[in-house]
């Protein structure tokens, strides 16, 4: 197929080229044509300026600067009245200007040819053969002679994957065991999961663990530019791996081979593709009782995968690695700190339930960070505060320091950001405030971190309303504060807008739509992609009616909340001028001291508990200065 469209290419092309040709030819010909005798009647009367002979033929310019061509029976007696009659000539080259003009044609066309001919063979041409063998044998690593070697104790936090996976080394190692009984040893082992979660990792575990050679690829190692060649890899891999089982084969990033093959064939890469993948199922296939390889493979978009596969006999084993939960957060954390230096009193439990969503990676990663920072001031010893500074990196992005802001851009800021704060102070459901800070980071001018007390699995629809109500607090205190509407708001729109139309195109929270989806994820793990299921104009009118009415209704429950509280949101948009980040405790203390002066007020007392409020330094609204 794939040479099918090879050929229709390569012919559509000569086409293009001929036809161009054709069409240049044909208007060299075009010129009006003249009969010989008007040609001399034009020549008696001085009328011909220019004249080019062609051969036979004649192609001449009038004193008006016209063209024609006409077709002389003896140019020989011509040329002496041309002299004469001083017209001036020119003459084309001997031979005939049909066959020039098919050189021109055909000149093109057969160095296309021979190109295409060309790239065909080296595609097709035989990798030489130690080239090939290079290629399985330099990613071996013979888990024998390694010195430290990864196992269980390097991996964290994902009890259930281990547990599936400590089996493979029983096959691995008593092989014998399972083969006297007649039973198979099970081929492939899918690891799909998020990015970093620790599959590579793991694969490497169970190498480490059984102490068998093991064989790393990435998919994106067997495709090449070249037909062929991708399959021939696999063949060389699996007769290599033959030779030095028990091991582990194991191929990270699969889907860059083993995406759905599409029935029209393809060009190229995806030809390729195709015939290195049928390679690797025709190898895995091909594995007899006694060949104790396990292929372990590993993917972040399981749903791309060709379902031929997952067919028992090949990848039959798929173990799904999500990302940790509070006390996997804890495990892997202690395995990332086991060679670093904490302070004595540090708490890791902290950081683990301070850090919900992080991956493996990401968590050896601030691990990683924290420790740079303790380095860079000279400390002896990692403590809180630089956990805390690695996670604002790593969050946040890094503090722009040399950044000149106006006041009015600060002013914006700390009201916005405040606004947000108050909302999920109040709100019930949300998770609490982490910080607040007005300082720039990244591409964020400020933030308002929140932090889930637990690990949330479900949402309800009341969080999520609420969700969208805090992210609409920046632009409403803004609006209620300064009068004003700006870009600073851009990105709260956006999430908000998407958590409005998932609630009701994908969780069917809306009373007028029902309970139906009208959206689907396209991958697993790529929960932000969706695509629109057939659905009418009518009910997607609805739909834009929907987002648009429960984003309207939470931007104006934003506003009354905050109209009720405009003190509470000045004094806090003021403190945070002044401070420009504030804590969870600052941050309950001035809550809890605006909670008292509203209540004098309303009593109508006077606030004269205000000097012992432990917010009193934060606080713009004490009663000295008042007085
Ligand atoms: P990708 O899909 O992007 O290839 P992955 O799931 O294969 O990612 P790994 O490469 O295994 O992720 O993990 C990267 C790093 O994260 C590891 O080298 C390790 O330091 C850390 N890590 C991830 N998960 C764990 C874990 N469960 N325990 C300890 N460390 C982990």
């Amino acid at each position: 197929m794939a040479r099918l469209i090879n050929f229709l290419l390569v012919f559509f092309l000569l086409g293009l080229l001929a036809g161009t040709g054709a069409l240049f030819w044909k208007l060299e010909h075009t010129l009006p044509p003249l009969a010989y005798s008007e040609f001399l009647t034009m020549l008696d009367h001085g009328e011909v300026t220019e004249v080019r002979l062609d051969g036979g033929r004649i192609a001449l310019k009038d004193d008006t600067g016209q063209e024609f061509a006409t077709y002389a029976p003896d140019v020989g007696t011509l040329l002496p009245e041309l002299r004469r009659r001083q017209v001036a000539i020119s003459a084309e080259p001997p031979g005939d200007p049909a066959l020039r003009n098919l050189f021109t044609i055909t000149l093109p066309v057969v160095l296309v040819l021979l190109a295409w001919l060309a790239v065909n063979r080296t595609r097709q041409a035989p990798v030489p053969t130690e080239e090939r063998e290079d290629f399985a044998r330099d990613k071996m690593i013979d888990m024998a002679t390694v010195e430290r070697r990864i196992t269980f104790e390097d991996v964290g936090g994902i009890p259930e994957a281990k547990e599936e996976l400590i089996e493979i080394i029983d096959f691995l190692v008593n092989s014998k065991k399972f083969s006297r009984l007649g039973a198979n040893i099970p081929r492939g082992v899918l690891l799909q999961g998020p990015p970093g979660t620790g599959k590579t990792l793991l694969a490497k575990a169970i190498a480490g663990e059984a102490g068998v050679p093991f064989y790393s690829f990435s998919g994106s190692d067997f495709v090449e530019m070249f037909v062929g060649v991708g399959a021939s890899r696999v063949r060389d891999l699996f007769r290599e791996a033959k030779k030095n089982a028990p091991c582990i084969v194991f191929i990270d990033e699969i889907d860059a081979v083993g995406v759905l093959r599409s029935g029209a064939g393809g060009f190229g890469g995806q030809d390729e593709r195709g015939q290195t993948l049928n390679a690797l199922l025709v190898a895995m296939d091909g594995f007899s009782r006694e060949d104790t390889i396990i292929v372990l493979a590993a993917t972040n978009r399981p749903d791309i995968l060709d379902p031929a596969l997952r067919r028992p006999g090949r990848f039959d084993r798929q173990i799904t690695i999500l990302p940790p939960d509070v006390k996997g957060r804890l495990k892997i954390l202690q395995v990332h700190t086991r060679d670093k230096r904490l302070a004595e009193d540090f708490d890791l439990r902290e950081v683990a339930r301070n850090s919900p969503g992080f991956t493996g990676a990401e968590l050896a990663n601030l691990v990683n960070e924290a420790a740079l920072i303790a380095a860079r001031t000279d400390k002896d010893f990692i403590d809180s505060h630089d956990f805390d500074a690695a996670k604002d990196r790593i969050l946040m992005g890094i503090e722009r320091k040399g950044l000149v802001i106006s006041e009015q851009d600060r002013k914006t800021m700390a009201f916005h950001e405040a606004g947000h704060a108050i909302l999920a102070r109040f709100l019930p459901e949300a998770d609490p405030v982490h910080k607040i800070t007005i300082i720039p980071r990244g591409r964020a001018m400020g933030h308002t971190q929140q932090l889930p007390l637990n690990d949330r699995h479900a949402y309800t629809k009341e969080y999520l309303r609420n969700r969208i109500t805090i992210l609409m607090g920046g632009r409403a205190a803004e609006e209620i504060i300064l009068h004003q509407q700006t870009t600073g708001a851009e990105n709260d729109l956006l999430q908000a807008t998407e958590i409005a139309r998932k609630m009701i195109c994908r969780w069917g929270m809306s009373t007028l739509l029902g309970p139906m989806a009208f959206a689907r994820n396209e991958g697993e793990f790529l929960a932000e992609n969706t695509t629109q299921l057939g659905i009418s104009e009518t009910t997607a009118r609805h739909i834009d009616q929907e987002v648009k009415k429960l984003v309207d209704t939470c931007y104006q429950e934003a506003l009354e909340m905050l109209m009720l509280e405009k003190d509470f949101l000045g004094r806090l948009g003021e403190i945070l001028l002044q401070t420009e980040t504030l804590d969870r405790e600052e941050i309950d203390i001035i809550f809890e001291c605006s909670q008292k002066k509203r209540l004098e007020k309303h009593q109508g007392g006077s606030p004269a508990e205000c000097d012992s409020c432990p917010a009193a330094a934060h606080c713009t609204q004490r009663s000295d200065l008042a007085a």
